[in-house]
C-alpha cells in the first residue's frame, strides 16, 4: 500500500485536514472506496470497524459538497448509523477531517433532547449522522425531509439488521430522493437480511470485499484460558487484570446483569472500571465514555450492543468473560484492540458449556488459538476427553510469561500462522482443538451465526 492522499486531487481543505490529523497513506478501504465513490458510484462494501472506513465515506462527500455548494437548504448526506455512540464517532471524525472547511454536520439520534435537534435541523447541516428509529420520527412528524439527499451511507448495516432496523431503513430509503448516490457499509456482505436493504438501495453497485471477515486484523493475538464457572472466572480475570500490563481493557459480557455483577465484585477489588449497557441513559454512557477516555478508569465491562463502534485508543486488551454468541460478535468484540495497526490481545475464559461454541466460533473465523493456564488458578475442566491429541500438545513445550503459563505445543507453527492472518490460507487447526474438524474451504458457507 504505497498510495497516497494527494492522488485522489483532495481540496486543499482537506489535505490540511488529513495532515492535522496525521494520516499519510490510506488504508486499503480508502484507496478503493474513495476514487470510486468520488466518480458517483454506488458501492456495496463489506469493511471491519477499525479499517478506516469513516474517512473512506467523509471524505467524498466533503469533497462533492465543497466542489458544488449550490443548493436550497436541505439534507445533502445522511450517514445512517446503528447506535448513538458511532454517531458521535462519525460526527467527531466529520469535525476533524473537515475543521479548515465551512461544512456543517449534525446528529439525530435516540436518547438525546429532540428540542435540541429541532435546532440542529433549522440550521440546514450538509450531513446528518441519525440512528434509524429518531430520524424516522422526525421525517413522520414532517420536521425534516429527504428530498434534497445527494448521498446516502449505511453503516454497519449487518449490525443495523441485528437490532431490528430493517424497515425503518426500507422507509428512510423510500422517503430520500432517488437520484443519489448510496453507499453501503457492512462488516459481512453474507448477513441474512442484507439483500432486503440493498436492492432498494444501491443501483448497479460495485461491490468491493476489502476486509473478509476472517482475515482482517493480523495485528491480535489470540487466547482462550479454560475456566469451572462464574467464580473461577472471576478469579482468574482478576489475577489477569493484575499482572498484565496494558494501558486500557474492555471486558465482555453476554447480559447486562452480567456486565453490572461483574462490575461490583471488580469495583470490590479496587479495579478502576466502569460499566456500559443499552439501557443507561445517553448521559451516563456519556459520561462513562469521558472516564475511559480521561483515563480515569482503565477497564471497561459492555456488552456486545453497547460496545458496537467504540473507538477508544489504547485498549490493549478485549477479555471475553461470557463467549460471544456467535463469530461475528467475536470478530466485533476483539475488533476494539489492534486498532489502526496496534497489537492487541483478546482472552476468552471458556467454561464446559461454552466449549462446542468456542469451537464453532474457531472453525468459522479460522483463527489459531493460543491456550493459558494460570498457576493456582487452573481449570478443573481441561476440554472433551475424547481430544487425546489436546491433551498431549499441551504438556509439551511449556513456555512461560509473566508467571502465567503460556502453553505452546507447535509454536513455529502457530506463529508462523499468526503471520498469515491477514492472508487467505489453508485453514489450521487451533491447538488443543484438532481433533476431527471438517477444514472450512469457503468462507461464505460458514455459518453467520455458531453456537447459541
Ligand atoms: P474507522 O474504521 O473509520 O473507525 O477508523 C479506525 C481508526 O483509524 C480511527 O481511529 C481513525 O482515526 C484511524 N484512521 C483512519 N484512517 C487512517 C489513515 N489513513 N491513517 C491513519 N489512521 C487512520
Amino acid at each position: 500500500m504505497n498510495a497516497h492522499f494527494s492522488e485522489f486531487l483532495l481540496p486543499d481543505l482537506l489535505m490540511r485536514g488529513l495532515a492535522s490529523e496525521g494520516y499519510e497513506t490510506p488504508t486499503p478501504v480508502q484507496e478503493q472506496v474513495i476514487p470510486l465513490a468520488m466518480d458517483g458510484v454506488d458501492l456495496l462494501v463489506s469493511a471491519a470497524t477499525g479499517s478506516g472506513k469513516t474517512a473512506a465515506f467523509l471524505l467524498p462527500i466533503m469533497q462533492r459538497f465543497l466542489d458544488v455548494r449550490a443548493h436550497d437548504g436541505g439534507t445533502r448526506a445522511l450517514i445512517l448509523v446503528p447506535t448513538r455512540e458511532l454517531a458521535r464517532q462519525i460526527h467527531h471524525h466529520f469535525m476533524r477531517l473537515g475543521s479548515f472547511t465551512r461544512l456543517t454536520a449534525g446528529i439525530l439520534t435516540g436518547g438525546e433532547s429532540k428540542a435540541h435537534q429541532v435546532a440542529t435541523l433549522r440550521r440546514n447541516p450538509d450531513i446528518l449522522v441519525a440512528t434509524p428509529g429518531r430520524l424516522l420520527e422526525f421525517l413522520e412528524g414532517g420536521r425534516t425531509d429527504l428530498n434534497d439527499l445527494e448521498i446516502l451511507v449505511l453503516d454497519e448495516a449487518d449490525r443495523m439488521l441485528d437490532m431490528g432496523f430493517a424497515d425503518d431503513v426500507l422507509t428512510i430509503i423510500r422517503h430520500s430522493r432517488p437520484e443519489r448516490q448510496s453507499m453501503l457499509f457492512s462488516a459481512t456482505l453474507h448477513h441474512r437480511g442484507l439483500s432486503r436493504i440493498t436492492e432498494p438501495l444501491l443501483r448497479e453497485p460495485r461491490v468491493l470485499v476489502i476486509n473478509p471477515v476472517r482475515e482482517q486484523h493480523p495485528d491480535i493475538g489470540h487466547q482462550f484460558l479454560l475456566s469451572d464457572g462464574l467464580e473461577h472466572k472471576q478469579r482468574q480475570l482478576l489475577w489477569l487484570l493484575q499482572h498484565e500490563t496494558f494501558e486500557k481493557a474492555l471486558i465482555f459480557t453476554n447480559t447486562r446483569q452480567g456486565a453490572d455483577a461483574l462490575g461490583r465484585f471488580l469495583q470490590g477489588e479496587q479495579q478502576r472500571v466502569a460499566v456500559l449497557h443499552g439501557e443507561l441513559e445517553q448521559r451516563e454512557r456519556n459520561r462513562v465514555m469521558g472516564l475511559l477516555h480521561s483515563g480515569r478508569v482503565n477497564i471497561l465491562i459492555a456488552t456486545d450492543l453497547a460496545a458496537r463502534g467504540l473507538d477508544v485508543p489504547g485498549v490493549e486488551r478485549v477479555f471475553n468473560f461470557d463467549l460471544p454468541r456467535s463469530g461475528d460478535d467475536y470478530l466485533h468484540r476483539t475488533g476494539r484492540t489492534g486498532r489502526a495497526g496496534e497489537a492487541g490481545m483478546a482472552l476468552s475464559l471458556v467454561a464446559s458449556t461454552e466449549w462446542n461454541r468456542m469451537e464453532s466460533i474457531t472453525r468459522y473465523l479460522n483463527l489459531s488459538f493460543e491456550t493459558r493456564a494460570i498457576e493456582g488458578l487452573k481449570a478443573k475442566f481441561k476440554g472433551p476427553t475424547k481430544r487425546k491429541g489436546a491433551a498431549k500438545s499441551t504438556a509439551a513445550g511449556k513456555a512461560k510469561a509473566a508467571g502465567s503459563k503460556t502453553e505452546t505445543p507447535k509454536k513455529k507453527e502457530r506463529l508462523r500462522d499468526r503471520k498469515n492472518i491477514g492472508k487467505r490460507r489453508e485453514p489450521s487447526s487451533a491447538p488443543g482443538m484438532e481433533a476431527g474438524h471438517a477444514p472450512l474451504v469457503k468462507r461464505n458457507k460458514g455459518p453467520s451465526k455458531v453456537g447459541g
